[in-house]
C-alpha cells in the first residue's frame, strides 16, 4: 500500500505531543511544487533577481506544507479531546497523514473530528487573503500570500469532497452513520463514493494526458489511483474490525506451549524446529519463563556456530518480549504484531504463559467467519 507506515521517515518534531515525521516521497514533491513557485514567479515577476524568485518559491513551499501540518493538526486536537490518541503525522507526496489509533465512537465525534481539517484550511486561506488584500507593502509578501490563500482554500474544496479516505468522505461516513446507527454500512457508502470519485480523477486525468496535458493528467490519474487503494484499504480494515469483534486471545490460542531448555544449541533447536514444524518456542526456567527463541533467532548467528552457540545467547529474554493478555481482543493483537513485526505471542496471565497465538491463527479465524458470515446471509 502506498500509505506511508507509521513512524517512517525522518522525525521533525513534536506539536501538542504528536511526532511529526517526513517520510521520504515527501522530499518528491517539496521539489516540484518549489520548482513550479519559481517557475510561476519568475514568469509573473520578471523584474525580480534570480535568488528572490527562489528565496520565495522555497519559503512559499515551506508554508504550504506547514498548512497542511496545520490542518492535520486541527483533525488531532479534536480527536485528544476525545481522548483518542494521534500516534503520529506524517507528510507525504499526497500530503499529510495524521495516524489516530481507533476509530470514533461515536457519528458525532467523526464528524467533528473530519470537519475540523477543512474548516482549518478555510481559516488560513482567509488568513492569507487579509495579507495580501491589506499588507501591500512588499510585492513578494503580496505574491506569496496570494498563492497560499488559493491553495488553502483548494485544499479545503478538494477535502470536502464526500468519498472515502478523504474528510468529506468521513463527514459523510458520520452523517450516514447517524442516519443508519450501522458504521459498517456507512463505511461502505463512504468508502463507495471515494472509490467513484477515485474512477472519476483517474478518468480524467487520463483523459488530460492523452489531450496533451502530460504531467498535470499523469498527476491526477495517480492521485486517483492512491485514493482507490486508500477507499478498499480503509474499508477493508472495517471488515476485519467487525469480523473480529469480541474475540479474545484466550479464544484462539493454542493452550499447548513447545518448550525448550535455555542450555539447547543452535544445532539441536534447529533439528527441533526440523522434526516438529513449530518455529516458536519458550525457553523455560525453573519456575518462570527465561525467554522465547524462534528460528529467526537462530537464523541471526551464521551456521558454522550453531553447535557452539547456545539458545540463551540469541533468545529474546522475557521482559523484553512481546506478549498478549488472556483477554486482550484479537484485532489488537494483530494491529500490534503488525507494528512490531512478531508471527507470535505468548499469551501471559500472572507471569506464566498460558497458551501461544500465531499470526496465521487469527488469519484463519478471520476467514472462517468470513466465510461463515456469507453462508449466513445469502
Ligand atoms: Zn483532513
Amino acid at each position: 500500500m502506498a500509505q506511508p507506515a507509521q513512524g517512517s521517515g525522518i522525525r521533525i518534531g513534536r506539536i501538542f505531543g504528536i511526532p511529526i515525521y517526513l517520510h521520504t516521497s515527501w522530499f518528491i514533491i517539496f521539489a516540484l511544487i518549489t520548482l513550479s513557485l519559481r517557475t510561476q514567479f519568475t514568469s509573473q515577476h520578471p523584474g525580480w533577481t534570480s535568488a528572490q524568485h527562489w528565496a520565495l518559491g522555497i519559503i512559499t513551499s515551506v508554508l504550504f506544507f506547514a498548512s497542511v501540518i496545520f490542518h492535520e493538526l486541527s483533525h488531532s486536537v479534536v480527536a485528544k479531546h476525545y481522548r483518542i490518541t494521534v500516534q503520529s503525522i506524517t507528510l507525504f507526496v499526497f500530503g499529510g497523514l495524521a495516524k489516530i489509533e481507533r476509530d470514533p465512537s461515536s457519528a458525532m465525534q467523526e464528524f467533528k473530528i473530519a470537519i475540523a481539517g477543512p474548516l482549518s484550511s478555510l481559516f488560513l486561506a482567509g488568513c492569507f487573503w487579509m495579507v495580501q488584500h491589506y499588507l501591500q507593502g512588499s510585492e513578494m509578501v503580496t505574491a506569496a500570500a496570494y498563492w497560499l490563500a488559493e491553495i488553502n482554500f483548494v485544499l479545503a474544496i478538494f477535502n470536502l469532497v464526500p468519498g472515502f479516505p478523504l474528510d468529506g468522505g468521513r463527514i459523510l461516513r458520520g452523517i450516514a452513520w447517524a442516519i443508519t446507527g450501522d458504521f459498517t454500512r456507512a463505511s461502505r457508502i463512504a468508502s463507495t463514493s471515494g472509490s467513484l470519485f477515485a474512477y472519476f480523477m483517474i478518468f480524467v486525468g487520463i483523459w488530460q494526458a492523452l489531450s496533451g496535458n502530460w504531467v498535470g493528467g499523469l498527476w491526477m490519474a495517480f492521485i486517483g489511483w492512491f485514493l482507490l487503494e486508500a477507499a478498499r484499504e480503509s474499508f477493508a480494515h472495517v471488515v476485519i474490525r467487525n469480523t473480529l469483534l469480541g474475540v479474545r486471545a484466550e479464544d484462539i490460542m493454542t493452550p499447548e506451549i513447545p518448550t525448550v531448555g535455555r542450555d539447547m544449541t543452535l544445532e539441536e533447536y534447529v533439528h527441533e524446529v526440523l522434526r516438529t514444524g513449530r518455529r516458536c518456542h519458550v525457553v523455560a526456567g525453573d519456575d518462570h519463563p527465561y525467554g522465547l527463541v524462534t528460528l529467526q533467532s537462530a537464523r541471526s548467528v551464521p551456521k558454522g556456530e550453531w553447535h557452539t552457540t547456545s539458545i540463551q545467547a540469541v533468545m529474546v529474554p522475557f521482559d523484553r518480549v512481546h506478549s498478549a493478555a488472556r483477554d486482550e481482543p484479537a484485532l489488537r493483537i494483530l494491529e500490534r504484531m503488525q507494528t512490531e513485526d512478531v508471527n507470535q505471542m505468548p499469551v501471559v496471565s500472572e507471569g506464566r504463559v498460558v497458551g501461544m497465538i500465531g499470526r496465521d491463527a487469527i488469519l484463519r479465524v478471520l476467514q472462517a467467519r468470513l466465510q461463515a458470515g456469507r453462508l449466513t446471509t445469502t
